[in-house]
């Protein structure tokens, strides 16, 4: 069987950077995700279509087509105030914010300097080059339930 739409692939995969530090793999050795479905990187998916059971294989995703390039407008100084006066404020610490169009989006804490705090919401991948090793270790149909849904379910998905 290959990789196609409404396939349901179960792969185990080790996502790093290009110098070798290790961002993400799959839990146990098992990561399932319906194929055609957007459930994982445009990149990735499109690297996995027509691939069979059994295959490995490296993917290299270039930043702009994994979690874009870094912008620098979305990185500001904002003052202390601008957080809960309870807020603990630290190098590193994330808040969900809003972005410039209303859509959630992730801020991190860049810089501390007294009361200028620099925020940066970037996507903390955004700018970095995403390379896969994958294994396929099944493929299976997806069941209507499974389609209609948009993801897998069962014991490498959803249990509901
Ligand atoms: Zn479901």
């Amino acid at each position: 069987m290959q990789i196609e739409d409404k396939k349901i692939v179960v792969m185990n995969y080790t996502l790093t950077t290009d110098e070798g530090e290790v961002l993400d793999k799959s839990t146990d050795g098992r990561f399932a995700y319906l194929h055609g479905a957007d459930n994982i990187i445009s990149g990735l998916e499109k690297a996995l279509t027509g691939k069979k059971t059994g295959d490995n294989l490296t993917v290299k995703v270039a930043a702009e087509d994994g979690y874009g390039m870094r912008n620098d407008e979305m990185v500001q100084v904002v003052g202390r105030e601008m957080f809960e006066s309870d807020a603990e404020l630290e190098v590193g610490t994330q808040f969900h914010a809003e972005g410039p169009d209303g859509q959630p989006i992730m801020i991190t804490i860049a810089a501390i300097d007294g009361d200028d705090i620099t925020i940066d919401g970037n996507h903390p991948l955004a700018g970095v080059n995403l390379n896969f090793d994958v294994s396929i270790i099944d493929i299976r149909d997806a069941s209507e339930e499974e389609i209609a849904h948009g993801h897998v379910h069962g014991p490498d998905g959803h249990q509901h």
